[in-house]
């Protein structure tokens, strides 16, 4: 049974009663947790400090028979059922108010086949965790670039980051999954099982199902790679994206970069009067040759008069820490985000303007170099839309409290508005709650539809819809 309870200062909110929570923490392995719980506080928080939500329920799912359970009382009591891998939504879609929330976060196991080159990995795994156990066999599987992300969301919104344009999206490498259903069946979904549904997963996001296991093919990387920044000062931003547009062009697809705005950060390689002055950074990394990664990077790294550069032969799972002081949980987080075809003038403009306005040490951009092995991929053999983009846009207008928040988000609608005569698309894992017509956008009009079908399959009701939600209907 249900009733409705009052938080200090907010609304009513739903409590379960005791004999139905008694009777859930009977049928979970895992710990169940629920307002007043000790623990309760930690856990109902999730990466985004501006995201305040308060499940009714926390069930802390052990394997698939916890997350079958817990799926099968949330529906029961009619409680909207919230997802979550590793948190990192930048909207907080894996937590609301009143959801009995799926925690799959104590399931991360990963097995590594070093001989098969393939990788198990539970639902709860964040990418540190995977490249960790990955990488001391010198594989990998492609993923992002910040290794507190959960591998979950990430994969079923597509994967972009550091290898993609040698060996593709996460997507790309996936051979198949587990999904627990919206009527609690278990299902394997793979090129010849499910293939529909597989084929959803890869870019549908978390419409389908609870995907409790994920199987990768791995690749050979490092583990040491060339990888690093070089910083230039922001007024030199448009000289920057110009050579820099003519040298991305002639490189081999090992090579990934990303072109940062930010102000220059108190990290201990940044030498201390550069702290707080604007930059403008060429971050990279070469998933090849250590030594001809030098050789391409060579010429990037020496254009004009670079203020500080911590380009050098590393271990990957270093650099994939690189961002991660960048983002901490628990700061207040907005971001805008857009594809474009190209980097021509009146783009490098937009981004050396709007980069001189940047007022928060938190806020940047991030600048993604797409194609490679990523636009290889036929456009329709997987539900990720944008295989064509030349370049994305994450633009973070960030803070480390609700101070000043206001003042970053503007920043940042601003910067994307000014791009938006070039605007091709969008990538699902970078919108905010945008509404339904930009879900639509991000998928297109055919894929959308395509998706919509395999939503009124699988998820007829919309059990499934704290996400960039696919609406049945
Ligand atoms: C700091 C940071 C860095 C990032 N870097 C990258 C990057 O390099 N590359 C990139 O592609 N993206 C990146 N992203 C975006 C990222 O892919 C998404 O935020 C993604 O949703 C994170 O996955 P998660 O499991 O941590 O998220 P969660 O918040 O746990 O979940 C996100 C969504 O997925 C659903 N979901 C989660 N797990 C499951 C599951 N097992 N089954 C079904 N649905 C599920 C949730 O319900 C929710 O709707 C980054 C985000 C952040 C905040």
């Amino acid at each position: 049974m249900t009733t409705t309870a009052t938080g200090p200062g907010r609304p009513r909110l739903r409590a379960i009663g005791a004999p139905a929570l008694a009777g859930l923490r009977a049928a979970l392995m895992g710990e169940v947790i629920a307002p007043g719980d000790g623990g309760y506080e930690e856990h109902r928080r999730v990466w985004n400090g501006s995201i305040d939500r308060r499940p009714a329920v926390i069930a802390r799912c052990a394997g698939v028979d916890d997350v079958r359970a817990a799926l099968r009382f949330g529906r029961e009591h009619g409680l909207p059922i919230a997802v979550r891998g590793g948190g990192h939504s930048f909207p907080g879609l894996s937590t609301a108010d009143d959801a009995l929330l799926v925690d799959l976060r104590p399931m991360c196991g990963v097995r590594v086949d070093p001989d098969a080159r393939v990788a198990g990995a539970q639902a709860g795994v964040l990418l540190g965790e995977l490249d960790a156990a990955t990488q001391q066999h010198g594989l990998a599987v492609p993923a992002g670039i910040v290794s507190h992300t959960g591998l979950a969301g990430l994969t079923l919104g597509g994967g972009i980051g550091w290898i993609m344009r040698r060996y593709g999206l996460t997507v790309d490498s996936l051979l198949s999954t587990d999904v627990v259903t919206a009527d609690g069946e278990f299902v394997r979904a793979s090129e010849d099982e499910n293939p529909e549904l597989f084929w959803g997963l890869r870019g549908g996001g978390g419409n389908f199902g609870i995907v409790t296991d994920f199987r990768f093919r791995l690749h050979p990387l490092g583990p040491l790679v060339m990888a690093g920044a070089t910083f230039w000062p922001m007024s030199e931003a448009g000289r920057v994206l110009r050579f820099y547009r003519d040298w991305v062009a002639g490189c081999p697809d090992d090579l990934m970069t990303l072109v940062v705005q930010r102000l220059a950060p108190p990290l201990p390689v940044v030498p201390p009067d550069l702290v707080g002055r604007p930059v403008i950074a060429v971050v990279g990394c070469y998933a090849g040759d250590i030594d001809a990664g030098e050789r391409v990077f060579e010429p990037m790294r020496t254009f004009g008069t670079p203020v500080l550069d911590v380009f050098a032969p590393k271990p990957f799972v270093t650099h994939q820490t690189m961002f991660d002081p960048s983002f901490r949980h628990g700061c207040w987080y907005y971001v805008r985000s857009c594809d474009v075809a190209e980097l021509g003038d009146d783009v490098i403009d937009v981004v050396a303007e709007h980069g001189r306005r940047i007022s928060s040490p938190l806020s940047s951009i991030a600048l993604w170099q797409m194609g490679g092995a990523v636009a290889r991929v036929g456009e329709h053999e997987t539900a990720f839309n944008g295989r064509g983009a030349g370049f994305t846009f994450n633009i973070n207008g960030n803070t480390a409290t609700a101070d000043g928040f206001d003042e970053q988000r503007q920043w940042a609608r601003e910067y994307w508005s000014a791009l938006s005569p070039f605007h091709t698309g969008v990538y699902v894992n970078f919108l905010m709650e945008e509404g339904d017509a930009r879900v639509r956008q991000a998928y297109g009009d055919a894929r959308y539809d395509r998706l919509r079908a395999l939503k009124r399959e699988y998820d007829p009701a919309n059990v499934f819809r704290l996400n960039q939600n696919i609406r049945p209907d």
